[in-house]
């Protein structure tokens, strides 16, 4: 499955939508000089730059105190050409990140892990869910891979990823386990996968043995290592699976076009052309 392909078309029908609906602001927080995160947010900007969404780049220092974090997102919550607000993660460890990522106005959540967001999704009343899942069902859905009655596998269980996608995977009617790294015998839960979703973070952890033939897998992880990017999966799982996707290129991308599509709807919201749900 080709991400950079379809991203490339999805940020292209994003542009036409993002001209009709005049001015989107999305800012970028980042706390400290990650040099992961600086390039992750460089790449958010560049994508933002190109479907002419203006790309708002807040920096603090490593240092900054957890009250000055929270300023700076009241002072975005409170600026009306700001739509929607991302807070990189990871913070530093003076910041308090749960109580950053509830201090974000919902409405302008593009990462959807204020717990208003994050409920929502829970409940199965989606509104804005953070963008790799999001960026995965898409592939899913482009790809015309059935979910209904499906069984899907997702290994992780982190709040960015692995949690609000198996909500989605649920919500679209498969049925869902989550493995994580207390689980024991991984192998017995991915072999029954029709779906496999690994998040993990840890290179190659899914080997061809572990997946079913004609299985649909999908690869989160991407880890540096001395031979390059890697992914969770191990490329060798390709000659099992009907579907792989790549990395690079694979669910990457496809989160910088959620992401973009998240900043779209956040405007949307906060323009009235979409109910935001309130009390
Ligand atoms: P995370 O917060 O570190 O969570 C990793 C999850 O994987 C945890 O739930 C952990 O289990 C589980 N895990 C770790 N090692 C395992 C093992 N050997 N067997 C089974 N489960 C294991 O990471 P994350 O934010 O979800 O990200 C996961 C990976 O995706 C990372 O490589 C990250 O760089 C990548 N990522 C990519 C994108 C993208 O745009 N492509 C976006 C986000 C993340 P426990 O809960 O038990 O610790």
């Amino acid at each position: 499955m080709d991400g950079a392909a379809l991203a490339a078309r999805i940020r292209q029908e994003l542009k036409g939508e993002i001209a009709g609906l005049g001015h989107i602001g999305l800012a970028t927080v980042l706390v400290g000089d990650d040099p992961a995160s600086d390039i992750y947010i460089r790449r958010k900007h560049r994508a933002a730059d190109e479907v002419g969404i203006e790309a708002i780049d807040k920096r603090l220092p490593a240092t900054t105190p957890d009250e000055e974090a929270l300023e700076l997102v009241e002072e975005l919550n409170e600026d009306d050409s700001v739509d929607g607000i991302l807070v990189q993660t990871p913070l530093p460890d003076q910041i308090d990140e749960a109580r950053v990522m509830r201090a974000i106005d919902p409405i302008k959540d593009v990462d959807g892990l204020n717990p208003f967001n994050a409920g929502q999704l829970y409940l199965g009343r989606q509104t804005l869910a953070p963008a790799t899942p999001l960026g995965v069902m898409q592939f899913l859905h482009e790809y015309k891979i059935p979910t209904t009655g499906a069984r899907a596998v997702v290994v992780g269980r982190s709040a960015l990823v692995g949690k609000p996608l198996s909500m989605l995977l649920l919500q679209a009617n498969a049925t869902v386990t989550i493995c994580h790294s207390r689980t024991q015998e991984l192998a017995r839960h991915t072999l029954g996968a029709d779906i496999l979703v690994a998040a993990t973070g840890s290179p190659g952890l899914i080997t061809a043995d572990m997946v079913k033939r004609g299985a649909t897998v999908v690869d989160v992880g991407i880890t540096r290592t001395p031979d390059g990017l890697r992914g969770d999966v191990d490329p060798a799982v390709a000659e099992v699976a009907a579907f792989l996707t790549p990395v690079p290129g694979g669910v990457g991308p496809m989160t910088i076009a959620a992401l973009l599509g998240n900043a779209v709807r956040a405007a949307r919201y906060r323009s009235g052309l979409l109910a935001f749900p309130r009390i």
